[in-house]
């Protein structure tokens, strides 16, 4: 919803967060979703898909970085990566600040790219013209599914479970991407908001425990997402992804996606969860029955 001078989220729980806006720079409908770019007063420009917040010029570092540092620093050796979304080129950019040999994002609307390069070109800062990079414009849920290529980490940075995103959820795909991971591999999701989504949260963190031997999730502070608490789901066969093997890190530091968020004692803090996150149950579960909402 986009009244004269605000943005906000549809309410949640009778909650709801706006941020001031100055104009709306763009606006289309692809084939997939309706895409809007604003100028905001405080936090850059903002990228809308279907009317949710995907990221913003300011707060994009504490999603982008914990999605993509986590994984990479807890791999000894992380060569070939596949992002699946990421139509923004954020991950990708932080990806492509590590020596990785190649990474493979499919994104399934170009239009999102597209119009992320056009209106807001630092998020990908160039990274789609990386010689390391490939971009498929194509399904992300059916590229998995058919391709024969072998990765050492793989993340999905996709909108919430809706739509064409629904399937990069499921117990099928998550079993599909077991078998796309190297040995030793890692792979992360955007489960989003435990506090406001927490179906969401629960049922990707179920389907993957029917897949891989270990499931990690992990928070991050987003303060334009919705509840701002924001969560990952780290899975594996055989790593823990719970810290950062070494100072790789350090070479983040002297790199174009220098960290602003990102610390190995952050790595290492944001796999702690809140007590009732470890008791599978949704944050401030009294928000939940006061709702109606089951949260057991
Ligand atoms: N950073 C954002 C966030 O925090 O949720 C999301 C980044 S990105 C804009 C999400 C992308 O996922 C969109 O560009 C969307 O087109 C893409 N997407 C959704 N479903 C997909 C699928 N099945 N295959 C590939 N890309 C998909």
């Amino acid at each position: 919803m986009t009244e004269i001078g605000w943005f906000a989220e549809p309410p949640r729980f009778g909650f709801q967060q706006r941020l001031a806006v100055r104009s709306e720079l763009h606006r289309e409908r692809s084939p997939y979703q309706e895409i809007v770019v604003l100028d905001t007063e405080n936090w850059g420009r903002a990228l809308l898909l279907d009317g949710a917040l995907q990221t913003t010029e300011v707060d994009q570092a504490a999603y982008h970085e914990m999605l993509v540092h986590v994984p990479l620093l807890a791999h000894p050796r992380p060569e070939r990566v596949l992002i699946i979304g990421g139509g923004d080129g954020g991950s990708l950019r932080h990806v492509l600040a590590h020596p990785v040999s190649r990474v493979l994002q499919v994104e399934i609307d170009e239009a999102v790219v597209r119009n992320s390069q056009r209106w807001l070109p630092a998020l990908s800062g160039g990274a789609f013209d990386d010689p390391r990079a490939e971009l498929i414009i194509g399904d992300g849920v059916r590229h998995v599914q058919e391709t024969a290529e072998r990765f050492d980490v793989i993340l999905v940075d996709s909108t919430d479970p809706v739509g064409p995103a629904s399937d990069l959820f499921s117990v099928p795909f998550y079993r599909s991407v077991r078998e796309a991971l190297r040995p030793g591999g890692l792979f992360v999701t955007q489960c989003g908001s435990p506090l406001l989504m927490a179906d969401e949260w629960r049922e990707a963190i179920d389907a993957l425990r029917q897949v891989f031997a270990s499931v990690d999730p992990y928070l991050t502070l987003v303060p334009t997402y919705p509840g701002v608490i924001w969560s990952f789901a780290a899975a594996s066969m055989n790593r823990s992804p719970r810290m950062p093997l070494d100072d790789r890190w350090r070479t983040l530091l002297a790199s174009a996606a220098t960290p602003s968020y990102y610390t190995p004692e952050v790595h290492r803090a944001s796999f702690a969860l809140p007590a009732s996150l470890l008791a599978d149950r949704p944050l401030f579960p009294a928000l939940h029955e006061a709702a109606g909402v089951a949260s057991s």
